[in-house]
This record gives C-alpha cells, sequence and structure tokens, in this order.
C-alpha cells in the first residue's frame, strides 16, 4: 500500500470526543479516547533544514535528545530545534505528548523525554522524502494536530534468540519495537547467550555475546526500550523446543546431567547446586543487560519432577521453594521477578477449560504459595483457530484476585489483542506482552507488532503508517548492506529451489 493510501486511512480513524486524560479511565460505556489525529493529506508543508521544530518539556535532555537524532535521520536537511513555550498541550501522562505540523513549523509538546521520543516517531513515520529530485533533499510532512498517549504503561514484547535467528535479526526486531512505541523487550536466549561464568550453558559460538547485549540495551536506552533478561528456570530447561528434542547443554557437555530431571526438559530442583547456577546466570546477566527493574524466570510447560531425589518432596512444596528462592534473589538484585502462568492452573479444572493451563493440583497451590510480588505473566492464545473474539479473560482477573501484578500476553490471536489489553486495565493488570516465538517472520510478524502496539496504545494512527516503511526506517538506521537483512523473510525464493536432486 503506498503512503498516501495509507495516510486517507489514517483520516478515517481520527478519534472523536476529549476526554480526560486519566490512566486507563473508566467511561462509563464509552471507550478512552487515548489519541486525537486530524490530518490535511492534501497539504503537504517542508519539514527540512529551513523548518523550525519548537520542544517544550520539563526535561532538559529532551531537546539534546532529539536535536542528535534529526540529524542522524536526516542529516544536512535536519530541521532546527528550539525549545519553548507550545500552543500544544500534551495529555497528562507521563508518555503523553502533542504536536502540530503546518506552514509555521512543527510545535512538539511532551512531559518527558519519553513522550517527546515518540512524538518524533510518529513524525517520522509521516515523514516523506520532497518530490522532484534526484535524490533526497529534505522531508515533507502533511499538516496535522495530534495529542497522544498509551493505555497501558507497561508494554513489551517477548523475542526468543534462537540459533537460526541472525543477530541482525534481532537488533532489527527490538528497533522496530521501539519505532512502534512499545518501552520493553523481553530477551529469551534459547542457548545463544554467552555466558563467562557457565560456558556449558550455551551451544558453541554463541551470537549473543556478552559485547553484543551491552550494546543493544546502550542502543535500547537511547530509543526508549528497555532489555529484560530471561532464564527458563523451571521447565524448558534444555533451552530448546521441544519438538526437536535438541539440549543446548547435555547435547554437548552431558557431564552437566545431575542439574537436569532424566530426559533433561525440567531443571533438578531438588539439587543445590541447580539453584546456585541458576542464581549465577541470573546476576551474570543482569547485570550484563545493565541491572533493569525486571527478571523473567520462564517456568512455562514444566513436567512433573521424576528423579529419585526430587519424588521425596511434595512437588508443590520443591516447586515453591525453588521459585521463591530465585524470586528473592532476583529482588535482592533491585528486580522485579516475571513468570510464566500456565503452571499456576491445572489441567482438568473446569474453570480454565477454554483457557492455557499446563499445571496439576500440586502446581496450582503456588497461587497462594508464591510471592504475591511476582508478575505473572498470562499467555493466552486462542488455542484452536487463533480467531477467537472474547471481552474477558477469567485467567487474569484469577491472578489479580489473588494479589498479583498481572500481564496479559497474546501471540498470533489478532482480534484478541485490543479486548485483552482493555481486560488489563479495567482490572488494574500490571501490563501487556506480545510474544513472537518462531514466528518473527513475514505477515505474521507484521500482524504481531502492529495489531499488539494498537492494542497497547488503544488507537490506531501512530504506530507505523506503514510496517514496510517502519522495518526499512530500522534497517537504515542500522545501515545494513546483506540482502538477508532487509524486508520481513530472508529470501524471495527457497535456496533449496535452485538445488537439482
Ligand atoms: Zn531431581
Amino acid at each position: 500500500m503506498d503512503t498516501i493510501k495509507m495516510l486517507g486511512m489514517a483520516v478515517a480513524v481520527v478519534a472523536g470526543a476529549t476526554l480526560p486524560f486519566a490512566a486507563n479511565a473508566e467511561t462509563g460505556g464509552k471507550a478512552p479516547v487515548f489519541q486525537k489525529y486530524t490530518c490535511d493529506e492534501k497539504t503537504y508543508v517542508p519539514f527540512d533544514a529551513t523548518t523550525t521544530v519548537t520542544l517544550a518539556c520539563p526535561d532538559p535532555s529532551a531537546a539534546k535528545w532529539l536535536e542528535s537524532h534529526f540529524k542522524e535521520w536526516y542529516g544536512d536537511a535536519a530541521p532546527k530545534v528550539t525549545t519553548g513555550p507550545s500552543s500544544v498541550v500534551p495529555p497528562e501522562d507521563v508518555e503523553g505528548y502533542a504536536a502540530t505540523v503546518d506552514e509555521t513549523g512543527v510545535n512538539i509538546s511532551a512531559n518527558t523525554l519519553a513522550g517527546t521520543r515518540w512524538a518524533s516517531y510518529t513524525l517520522r513515520q509521516l515523514a516523506i522524502a520532497k518530490r522532484g529530485t534526484f535524490k533526497t533533499e529534505g522531508y515533507i510532512l502533511p499538516k496535522l494536530t495530534i495529542e497522544d498517549r498509551p493505555h497501558l504503561a507497561f508494554r513489551a514484547i517477548h523475542l526468543c534468540w534462537f540459533p537460526e535467528v541472525r543477530p541482525q535479526q534481532m537488533e532489527r526486531a527490538i528497533r522496530l519495537a521501539a519505532l512502534l512505541k512499545f518501552n520493553y523487550a523481553i530477551i529469551e536466549p534459547w542457548g545463544m547467550y554467552e555466558s563467562k561464568k557457565h560456558p556449558w550453558w550455551h551451544w558453541p559460538n554463541p551470537t549473543m555475546t556478552q559485547a553484543e547485549v551491552r550494546r543493544l540495551v546502550a542502543v535500547g536506552k537511547d530509543i526508549g526500550i528497555t532489555l529484560i533478561p530471561q532464564i527458563n528456570c523451571y521447565g524448558h530447561a534444555s533451552s530448546s523446543r521441544g519438538c526437536t528434542i535438541k539440549h543446548a547443554m547435555l547435547d554437548i557437555t552431558p557431564e552437566y546431567e545431575p542439574l537436569f530431571e532424566p530426559g533433561g526438559w525440567n531443571w533438578c530442583l531438588s539439587n543445590p547446586e541447580t539453584q546456585r547456577v541458576l542464581r549465577e546466570l541470573i546476576a551474570e546477566m543482569h547485570e550484563n543487560f545493565g541491572k533493569p527493574s525486571y527478571f523473567h524466570l520462564g517456568c512455562d510447560e514444566a513436567q512433573p519432577q521424576t528423579c529419585p531425589e526430587c519424588v521425596k518432596t511434595p512437588n508443590s512444596e520443591l516447586v515453591c521453594r525453588h521459585i521463591t528462592g530465585l524470586a528473592e534473589f532476583v529482588k535482592s538484585l533491585g528486580a522485579r521477578p516475571m513468570i510464566w502462568h500456565d503452571m499456576l492452573l491445572a489441567r482438568g479444572d473446569p474453570r480454565w477449560k477454554d483457557f492455557v493451563h499446563c499445571g496439576n493440583k500440586e502446581t496450582a497451590t503456588l497461587a497462594d504459595t508464591l510471592p504475591k510480588d511476582v508478575i505473572i505473566c498470562d499467555w493466552q492464545y486462542s488455542y484452536g483457530d487463533m480467531k477467537e473474539v472474547r471481552k474477558d479473560w477469567p485467567t487474569m482477573k484469577y491472578f489479580k484476585d489473588k494479589g498479583f501484578p498481572v500481564a496479559g500476553c497474546p501471540w498470533r490471536n489478532y482480534n484478541a489483542m485490543k479486548p485483552m489489553a482493555e481486560y488489563i486495565a479495567k482490572i488494574g493488570g500490571f501490563g501487556f506482552i506480545e510474544t513472537t516465538w518462531h514466528h518473527l517472520r513475514g505477515k505474521e510478524w507484521e500482524k504481531m507488532y502492529q495489531s499488539a502496539s494498537h492494542a497497547a496504545w488503544g488507537s490506531l494512527v501512530s504506530h507505523g503508517v506503514s510496517f514496510q516503511r517502519s522495518l526499512r526506517l530500522v534497517g537504515n538506521d542500522m545501515k545494513v548492506t546483506d540482502y538477508l537483512d532487509t524486508g520481513f523473510l530472508n529470501y524471495q525464493v527457497p535456496p533449496a529451489w535452485w538445488v537439482d536432486n
């Protein structure tokens, strides 16, 4: 779809009435408005070195940030940045922003650096190259006004660093998430994290090196997205998809077998060495990630413990002691622990018939025994056709009522995303985490990112006028030159097509 058509679509979704800007406000049956947007797509004005952008923001670092990023994005055609009072008022939200574009220039007003960033991303997505020249000599923007604020304060994307995923793809995914205004990215290493303390814990030649993590954390900090590390501390201990029966540790270094249950899917929870190793890995990764405020402990899809030592202790007691110990350790590092929810709901419990639940009566007791400050990440994927539309998620309410902060986590159930974000806001939940797993490619990548961003922001316009263009912008920022690092698929034709067999 071309840009002009997209701009036309943007105008078609202009929001309506003015409402008070209280976070997660309920409005007596009327949907709250998170964005007001008007655009005259017939009238474009210069957005180049002749343009002055006036910024009103209490954070003095915001103007410097804006100036340096305009320079990065637009080079010699960068607009001038000045500070001063603004004719527009941002919504009363820490990330809220307002902007106007007309013949007299551009006004941006934001409460924080974060709001300033989101404003600049919206303008960047809408700006196109000036017409009629051989090479770009500046940009143009349609005349517009916008007021914008997110529906949910915690908006994360969950990314899997598989051996098959190019590190450039990971960086594009992180940068694109920021451009679409997610503010957190949870990174699950899948055997690709280069631990110095426990080098046996990864596949040979891991691409998620400590230097690369430091670099990506710094990139994320600059562009407004915080990276959160994850370690699977209970099930999924193989760091590999179960359907492959690969094991990142035991297939290469079998001497670490005592740390795992027979088969290797779970960690052995009765072995004190397991707790020691996991704490050392958590500390190392937390430090490497720049000591973020959260740490994800995984804990999904575990199997019952089977080794002769583990079965001596009631499962509920063993698992609770293990997760609580790690959660307390995460807190001692100054971070908040997160876990997936599914082991806390028992199979066979009629209440969860239509919802993801992988536990048993023993593990379900964790909902009563785990510390209440552990953030429960409730992944609900509308199993079946992924097309189900529902308005409420009783599992999320269950965890909320138990006293936990709860995050709603969709995947490819695109229709459910907006209602899920609204439900999380309605019950006073913690946030929203879009999971992507092994589907971060092609149309699914586009739909996961776009739908989740729309859901978490509660509005449509400013979150990727065109996915194609947004993805290209992040590739340009990375100065990609390799064919494989362009588009949302690596190949146009499967390479095997050209092999004669
Ligand atoms: Zn065991």
